[in-house]
């Protein structure tokens, strides 16, 4: 951990620094500054003209300054003379609160006010494709259920060993690798840690996958359905909340036996009124969680290949069952398996803590366990909410969440809903092949 970027250098052998930082829709931004002025910078911040990227900025804004992080700062395994660091966006001397580290940051410091440390482990599914995108990498990957294909691992475990190893030099306690559900498609796990340093790793977990698979010849992809018909790449959070951050932490608060069903699951009161507060908000949040027009082709999606669209498509939760929104495996945790791969890693924990606080505040109730498989008895369910079918449905559900966006930040929720609407009707004016084979007879 750095606190002084030019001494980190000198020491480690780093000549430059990519001053990194995200914006709304997930991008990641970069200068890469010599180590000769990592100084400076560290001290100012690097200048970037916002209204070049996803921040809701205009051309008549002044700079915004990219401030490193220092104790983030993570040498590439691939090339140990630069360090990626993630930063903090600052106009006018104050924090630019649309900026998505910045959301996160004011809802961990929130969240740790009432005592309240959430911890996160991500399961970021990719494909692996050509480099044109258009097809997976490996033509002979074919099995109706290719899930654990150990033969189709073997022809790829160039790239996914390499990025394993540079998780495990890196610190991260990587503990499995596998083929997943859809032909072409991998899932990489780590362990999970405080929210904002799990937003930093899925966040360069995302640019060493890409940067190692680009070396091999190979294109990978976070996009939520990428191939009509096979299963989508989701992105799990497995999702507790401790008394203290980092080392620091020794009771899970969200364990225990609360009142009503959560109890029998082992999740605590507070466990239970979190939770509540993540069904509550459901179809709110999953304007963040899902963000993309694709997003709502891998929820409420037909039936894939392989049998199961591994994807949620109503708000119900359950024990150690992968068919529901929200699954609760072990005593302490729970999973939320709704969001996808579009996700951007800050809003996504961001969002988690909002939802939850709620609920705590709130003392929501997350309503019926129901243990059933939803793929098969769905239809039996009554009074569980469908999920938004599409992503104008999302952010009118997340526009109408006033307690939601108050939580977000009013200046964060406009940003976001001014440039996805934007987003959502450069979409319908798009002409598709669809509208001519379906339309052009009529
Ligand atoms: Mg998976």
């Amino acid at each position: 951990m750095a606190t002084d970027l030019a001494k980190f250098a000198a020491d480690n052998g780093v000549k430059y620094f990519m001053i990194s930082y995200t914006d709304l829709f997930g991008g990641q931004r970069a200068k890469l500054v010599p180590a000769r002025a990592i100084a400076g910078m560290q001290e100012d911040g690097a200048g970037f003209a916002g209204f070049a990227t996803w921040l809701d900025l205009t051309p008549a804004h002044p700079d915004m300054l990219a401030v490193p992080d220092p104790e983030a700062a993570i040498i590439l395994p691939w090339d140990k003379t630069v360090a990626w660091v993630p930063s903090n966006c600052v106009m006018d001397g104050k924090d630019l609160a649309q900026a998505p580290r910045n959301v996160l940051r004011k809802l961990i410091a929130e969240a740790a006010s009432e005592g309240m440390h959430v911890k996160t482990g991500i399961e970021a599914e990719f494909f692996l494709l050509t480099p044109a995108g258009d097809q997976i990498s490996d033509e002979y990957d074919t099995a109706g259920k290719p899930c654990y294909d150990q033969q189709a691992f073997m022809r790829r475990i160039d790239v996914i060993r390499e990025i394993s190893d540079y998780m495990l030099e890196l610190g991260w306690n990587p503990y499995q690798n596998d083929h997943e559900d859809a032909n072409g498609q991998w899932e990489m796990n780590w362990d999970f840690d405080d929210a904002l340093k799990t937003a930093d790793k899925h966040s360069f977990f995302k640019f060493m996958a890409r940067s190692v698979a680009e070396k091999h010849g190979y294109r990978v992809t976070f996009m939520p359905k990428p191939i009509e018909g096979l299963t989508g790449n989701g992105c799990h959070a497995h999702v507790s909340v401790w008394d203290a951050a980092g080392a620091d932490a020794k009771v899970n608060v969200f364990a225990g036996k609360g009142e009503g069903q959560t109890g029998e699951v082992g999740l605590s009161e507070r466990g239970k009124h979190f939770l509540g507060g993540i069904m509550k908000h459901a179809s709110a949040l999953a304007a963040i969680t899902n963000p993309t027009v694709n997003s709502y082709k891998r929820i409420n999606a037909p039936r894939t290949i392989s049998g199961a669209t591994w994807a949620p498509n109503t708000v119900t939760w359950t024990g150690n069952n992968r068919t529901h929104m929200v699954r609760v495996p072990g005593p302490g945790r729970f999973e939320l398996r709704l969001p996808d791969g579009a996700v951007n890693p800050y809003l996504l924990q961001a969002i988690i803590i909002a939802a939850g606080l709620s609920g705590i505040r709130s003392k929501a109730d997350p309503g019926k366990r129901h243990d059933i498989d939803m793929y098969a008895e769905g239809h039996t369910v009554s009074g569980a909410p469908l999920l938004p079918l599409n992503m104008l449905d999302a952010l009118r559900a997340y526009d109408a969440d006033t307690e939601l966006k108050a939580s977000m930040g009013e200046e964060f929720s406009a940003a976001f809903l001014k440039l996805k609407m934007q987003e959502w009707n450069s979409y319908c004016s798009h002409f598709s092949d669809w509208e001519k084979a379906n339309t052009l007879d009529i």
